[in-house]
């Protein structure tokens, strides 16, 4: 027998766009896929490029709201604006049964864009401190609001193959991680029906256009900023011995923070502890009085979060202390707002999710690619025990451009780019299976 060229093969997949290699596929994915097709060509396509062409920073995204709310309206989805800030929320009821929420995110970021696309953003917006920036869609929350809007369309279309009620939610300030939290504050899950399940997708640059990777329980990891003020005594820079230098008490608690992750937590689980900003000192011969640093750290489980931030504070204070910092001047160590815990799926319904998947589209729309770091998501709040521990399941869809995956633009990049049909018409049949795969028949 003679096979002409390998079923998986990477060229092959392209070559088909959003499509699929022949392998197992269901009449009903065959369906759901044909009927993406369309609305990709007739609609979507047009109003993905529209939102990036005209991104919005965090917490300012009204044009974009304004849209989403008017494309779920014009179906007749009950809509609720301004939740959070400018969250946008419709409500679908479709008689008994469970409520899914399908969330996407509306914020881009201050960069510029630098790929030439033909409908690159030109967009500058003034931003929450007050500063005119460049903006574009770099992380691809373009492709969620697109696609969320798709499968919205699927599921009033298709009311007779399920039953219950689908919460869309456009949430602002993904970026900023303080969206999430906005809206859930603004009564998420009581002004509105409280799900049983919240999904959530997020596009990758760096995977196969199309593909689906569910992971069974991290999805992403935790991420704190940390602020810490060293505090020193001021003196002459050459009679050190009046004075407690600041300088030096900081860059020994640069180094100390190293020991955090290879020294005190499980070394199979992961963890990070950079030091993305230090600052202190105004002339060479004055040795100043404090030092501003800023830390990010991400885990993946809640466990080594703890130890790492209880780390930090203990590390900074022995560091001052060694030093001959008085006790009145201990450093401060703030963890400032923008946080999130780990993202963690529900691992059987991340394995229905999964299921349903490989079902409709077959084995091989699903991705081996693993995450890509230790990003961090505030999806991971809709899942959080303060919330009543909604089950979560946040998964990703590939939009790779190149063969070679990597050589993809990474996200945040000014050149950030993904292939758009593959991506959103792949993200339109994650909404709409992974949302039947717990709704009723
Ligand atoms: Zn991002
Ligand atoms: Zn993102």
């Amino acid at each position: 027998m003679e096979i002409r060229r390998p079923v998986l093969a990477l060229s092959a997949i392209l070559a088909v766009g959003g499509g699929t290699p022949a392998l197992a596929r269901s009449a009903s994915g065959d369906a759901l896929s044909a009927a993406v097709a369309k609305d990709y060509q007739a609609n979507l396509k047009s109003l993905f490029e529209d939102l990036h062409a005209h991104p919005e920073l965090s917490f300012r995204e009204t044009r974009t709201a304004a849209r989403l709310a008017k494309e779920l309206k014009d179906m007749g989805i009950e809509v609720t604006e301004k939740v959070g800030g400018t969250g946008v929320v419709g409500v679908l009821r479709n008689g008994a049964g469970p409520t899914v929420m399908l969330r996407a995110e509306m914020d881009a970021l201050p960069i510029e864009e630098r790929n030439g696309l033909p409908y690159q953003s030109k967009v500058r917006q003034i931003d929450a401190d007050g500063v005119e920036m460049p903006v574009m869609h770099a992380c691809g929350h373009d492709v969620h609001m697109t696609a969320l809007v798709g499968a919205a369309r699927r599921l009033v279309a298709d009311k007779r193959s399920w039953r219950g009620t689908v919460v869309f939610v456009f949430q602002p300030a993904e970026e900023r991680f303080g969206g999430a939290l906005a809206m859930l504050k603004d009564g998420l899950y009581s002004r509105f029906p409280k799900p049983d399940i919240a999904l959530g997708i997020h596009v990758t640059s760096g995977m196969e256009p199309g593909r689906f990777r569910v992971e069974d329980r991290v999805a992403s990891s935790s991420a704190d900023s940390i602020d810490i003020l060293v505090k020193g005594v001021g003196g002459h820079g050459a009679v050190p011995q009046k004075a407690i230098d600041p300088i030096v008490v900081a860059s020994n608690i640069v180094m100390a923070l190293q020991t955090l992750v290879s020294r005190t937590i499980d070394p199979l689980q992961p963890g990070i502890v950079t030091v993305g900003v230090i600052q202190g000192g105004t002339k060479r011969n004055v040795i100043p009085e404090t030092v501003t640093m800023q830390l990010t750290v991400r885990a993946d489980s809640p466990e080594v979060r703890t130890q790492l931030l209880d780390g930090i504070k203990r590390v900074a204070e022995g560091v001052a202390r060694a030093y001959g910092v008085p006790g009145d001047r201990m450093p401060v160590v703030t963890a400032t707002s923008e946080a999130a815990p780990s993202n963690l799926n529900d691992p059987a319904s991340a394995a229905k999710v999964r299921d349903a998947l490989i079902r409709a589209f077959g084995e091989g729309r699903m991705s081996q690619v693993p995450r890509p770091g230790m990003n961090a998501e505030d999806f991971a709040y809709y899942g959080a025990p303060e919330w009543g521990s909604v089950k979560t399941v946040w998964f990703r869809v590939g939009g790779s451009v190149t063969d070679d995956l990597s050589k993809a633009p990474p996200h945040h990049s000014p050149l950030f780019i993904i292939k758009p049909e593959p991506a959103v018409r792949g993200a339109v049949e994650g909404y709409v299976t992974a949302a039947k795969a717990f709704l009723g028949k």
